[in-house]
């Protein structure tokens, strides 16, 4: 990390400064960071990283946000309460400046990044070797060479560019252009017009499908595209031990940078928090509301409460007694597995806004790949699928019968199940308003006003006061990049620090 002095600079809508810098003798803390989620992890360890003195305040018990893992079922089963498969976080400009391997992180790769049953005891794998999912594609294989490797050419420099607000502009123009027409189709439009095959169809929809929203919708292949890549770039690997096993590397490290964790506090507003030069929020647009109190000017009050969010989700745990008997048994090789069957029945479960009759199921497989996460023999399985924003609807049934067409007689294995509705994720945190795991909605208009449009999205009219979660860019996902901007941003307004990134 390169630190250098600058001037102040500040621009947008929102940018003016609504209060000056307090009198007196200077906070014994630079900054105050609000919620232990990923990305205020991630902006903690880049305050501290320059030399910041800095606290963390977590309502829960332990700090991870939706990185946390728990013994969900039974006793000696570790599940994964929020995320379970983690590209975003092993590709993450921000988690590999840092030296989290020696802090606990261990990286698991399964054989594959992504399988993919059809019906027939068939499957497709997206493979981490781009040549090896094109040969298995048949005629559409080099169509899907055609797609990927011009973007996999640069492909750091897109995944920079991507990770950051969407008004910035390119450090690799080209490559974002030759992204971005390919991105902004709907996915199902470009997946019925690039591919032939009803395996790569299905392979394409269901990667289209983590956007939560219709494949009809314009820019859902840019999600699509993203998850690809990313498997062909770094893999879909998980941390050994559960998900925790990254937020507790997150935390060890910032402790070791003199940063400090409380847990169990909940903010309600400014005078819960002790006296900081910057505050930077991991929280909902809701939340920052509550703090920046009546300091917050009207038009960014409209904005943060007219903020909107995506469908919800509904979530299962399993324990099981054996592994996943997949009809075909290939589908053990990767972890993750996108349940829906064809193309267009996917395209129908994401069309619908009630609980699909066979809804798409996204689902983790861990323990075969990580034994420690289950007793000896027994096994994990984490599966969702999308409802209405905070719809808590039970879809016990069609989730289980849509896993049933493609596995059948594995609901005997089941020893143990918990539901998790999209009423209780909000109440986990408030980023998850209404069961959305992405902190808001994802479509073009919800990548681009994050909460509001602006270059620096984070800054808030109220002179120290950041918003760093998910609901600013680039959204959703265990990367950290919200906090890692976020924390940019202060450090450039408030301690004249300009961070290279
Ligand atoms: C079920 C589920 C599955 C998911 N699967 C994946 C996946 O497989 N891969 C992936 O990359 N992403 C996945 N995600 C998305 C990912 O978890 C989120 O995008 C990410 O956690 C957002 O990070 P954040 O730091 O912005 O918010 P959070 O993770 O929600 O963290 C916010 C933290 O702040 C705390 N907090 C909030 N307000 C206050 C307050 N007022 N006072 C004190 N503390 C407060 C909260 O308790 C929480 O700990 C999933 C999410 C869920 C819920």
């Amino acid at each position: 990390m390169n630190v250098c002095l600058t001037g102040m600079a500040r621009a947008g809508r929102y940018a003016a400064r609504m209060t000056a810098p307090p009198a007196g003798p200077p906070p014994a803390l630079d900054a105050v960071i609000v919620g232990a989620g990923p990305n205020g992890l991630s902006a903690a360890i880049t305050l501290a990283r320059a030399g910041l003195r800095v606290q963390v305040i977590e309502a829960r018990a332990r700090s991870g946000g939706g990185l946390r893992s728990e013994p969900l079922t039974l006793p000696g089963f570790v599940h994964d309460y929020g995320s379970a498969i983690h590209p975003l976080a092993a590709a993450s400009p921000a988690f590999r400046q840092w030296p989290l391997h020696a802090f606990g992180l261990d990286w698991v790769h399964p054989s594959a990044p992504v399988s993919h049953p059809l019906p027939g005891g068939r499957s497709v794998t997206l493979e981490r070797d781009l040549h090896a999912t094109a040969d298995a594609l048949g005629r559409d294989g080099p169509t899907w060479k055609r797609l990927m490797a011009p973007l996999l050419a640069d492909w750091e420099g897109l995944l920079n560019d991507i990770l950051r607000p969407l008004p910035r502009v390119p450090h690799h123009p080209v490559t974002l252009a030759r992204f971005g027409v390919r991105g902004l189709p709907p996915a199902a439009l470009l997946g019925q017009i690039l591919f032939r095959t009803p395996e790569a169809r299905a392979l394409w929809a269901g990667l289209a499908a983590h956007s939560t929203l219709p494949l009809s919708t314009p820019g859902t292949s840019a999600m699509t595209l993203v998850l690809a890549l990313l498997g062909h770039a770094v893999g879909w690997p998980f941390p050994r031990g559960g998900a925790q096993a990254l937020a507790d590397a997150m935390r060890a490290y910032l402790e070791y940078l003199g940063g400090s964790v409380v847990t169990g506090v909940t903010v309600r507003g400014a005078r819960d928090l002790p006296p900081a030069r910057v505050i930077l929020v991991d929280s909902s647009p809701a939340v920052l509301l509550s703090i920046l109190g009546d300091r917050a000017p009207a038009a960014y009050r409209d904005a943060l409460e007219s903020y909107r969010y995506g469908p919800g989700i509904q979530k299962f745990d399993y324990a099981l007694s054996g592994p996943m008997p997949w009809q075909d048994p290939r589908v053990a090789r990767a972890t993750t597995v996108h349940i829906g069957g064809y193309a267009a029945e996917i395209a129908a479960s994401e069309a619908v806004t009630q609980a699909h009759p066979r809804p798409y199921v996204l689902a983790a497989q861990h323990t075969l790949f990580d034994p420690s996460r289950a007793p000896a023999g027994a096994h994990t399985f984490w599966a969702y699928t999308h409802v209405p924003n905070g719809s808590d609807h039970d879809v016990q049934a069609q989730i289980e019968g849509q896993i049933d067409r493609f596995a059948p007689g594995w609901q005997e294995l089941i020893l143990a199940r918990t539901r998790t509705t999209a009423t209780q994720l909000q109440a986990f945190s408030p980023v998850f308003q209404g069961g959305d795991v992405n902190g808001g909605r994802g479509d073009l208009a919800g990548l681009l006003a994050r909460p509001v449009v602006s270059a620096t999205p984070y800054r808030t009219p109220v002179r120290g006061v950041y918003l760093c979660s998910s609901a600013t860019p680039p959204g959703g996902g265990i990367h950290g990049m919200a906090g890692y901007h976020a924390a940019l941003a202060a450090l450039k307004d408030e301690f004249r620090l300009i961070v290279e990134s």
